[in-house]
């Protein structure tokens, strides 16, 4: 059993994946072929925002999104610690200063009713992260923004296609940022990501910068990156559009699958989707006390798992200079608890009952 099967995947899109990648390697514009600008145009559609500027991977849609709105030194960022590090990194690596806040313990995404007191002169944006594939309060997050004059830029890394009242990821901020890393909801087979934004001079801003700031070729009107992401990548992830639908409806019913067959096993507590909102499942991650052993037992039984994410990032080595204030007890719980099972839209109804009996046979040997 694979813990993300990308192999059954690639069997039953052979023909497309394989037909569009012919048609790049036949026509032969690697960089900024038709093929980018179609992805573009699609997945904007997809998400209801004005604009969809690929990108060389999610952290780069981060770093981008964070030139693009002009962040500078000593600017503060406020985001959550209970995330993969490019969160917090893209902040630093331009100068500012994230300013950690706590999770709520049930949905693992940034509490938005600690962000206001974190709000000081210096901040700039609030970036929430749609964590395993939900996002997070939203609509509370944009209220304080709107109020304190903040950008807000959604991770949206781990939610593409998720929903929230009605309203796709990637298009309920300032920017929505996404990854189309393999193992991702919407995968390439490399690095890709996109940046998502409705403002027009900001769609201009993150096309300028994913090109060394070129605003036509060799005026450079800004400093920029080399940000761009290749044709192959954009045509493998146009093929995988045709039955993104049929995945996206496979990871809701796994996923209730898996609550439903999981709901009240003792030692198991799951993870909340709140109302209004559909979780795609980029990990399907539920909290068990004593995990180290439950994760072994797994193991040997040889059902993959993993965790996301064992340390927050404010108690990572690196980022030790910015987490005197952070004071997040739920990101550093969760931390010992989180385990995720394996997901992903191909995995068979026998394949999900072995990993269920396999985590109540593990559980049972821990309780004696
Ligand atoms: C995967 C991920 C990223 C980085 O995406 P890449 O495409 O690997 O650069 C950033 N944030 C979160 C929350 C992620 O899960």
């Amino acid at each position: 059993m694979e813990f993300v099967d990308l192999k059954a995947q690639y069997r039953a899109l052979k023909v497309q994946i394989d037909e569009r990648i012919q048609r790049v390697l036949d026509h032969g514009q690697y960089i900024m072929g038709p093929e980018v600008a179609e992805l573009e145009e699609r997945l904007a559609a997809f998400t209801g925002a004005r604009h969809c500027i690929t990108v060389a991977s999610g952290t780069e849609a981060l770093l981008i999104s964070l030139m693009a709105m002009g962040l500078k030194p000593g600017d503060e960022v406020i985001t959550t610690p209970f995330t993969f590090a490019a969160t917090a990194e893209m902040i630093v690596l331009l100068g500012g200063k994230p300013v950690f806040v706590d999770i709520e313990a049930d949905t693992c995404n940034i509490d938005a009713s600690l962000i206001e007191d974190k709000i000081t002169d210096r901040t700039r944006a609030i970036m929430p992260v749609s964590l395993y594939g939900q996002c997070a309060d939203m609509d509370e997050i944009n209220a304080i923004a709107a109020r304190h004059g903040l950008a807000v830029i959604e991770d949206a890394a781990q939610s593409f296609g998720a929903t929230y009242k009605g309203r796709r990821s990637c298009n309920l901020s300032t920017f929505g940022c996404t990854s189309f890393f393999p193992s991702k909801p919407l995968g390439c087979y490399g690095d890709g990501g996109a940046i998502f934004t409705s403002d027009d001079a900001l769609a201009q801003a993150c096309r300028e910068i994913r090109v060394h700031g070129q605003s036509a070729r060799y005026v450079h009107t800004r400093v920029g990156v080399g940000g761009r992401m290749d044709t192959l990548q954009c045509a493998i992830v146009l093929a995988k559009l045709e039955r993104f639908e049929w995945e996206l409806a496979q990871r809701f019913a796994i996923g209730k699958r898996y609550d439903e067959l999981l709901a009240g096993t003792l030692g198991v507590e799951l993870l909340k989707v709140r109302d209004e909102r559909s979780c795609v499942r980029s990990q399907y991650t539920v909290f068990i006390e004593g995990r180290e052993a439950v994760q072994k037992a797994l193991t040997k039984q040889g059902v993959p798992c993993a965790v996301h994410y064992p340390r927050p990032v404010h108690l990572q080595t690196a980022y030790a200079d910015h987490a005197a204030k952070a004071d997040c007890p739920q990101s550093v719980l969760a931390g010992t608890r989180v385990l995720s099972l394996p997901m992903s839209a191909d995995l068979t109804q026998p394949q999900q009952d072995r990993v269920v009996r396999a985590l109540s046979s593990a559980l049972a040997a821990r309780t004696g």
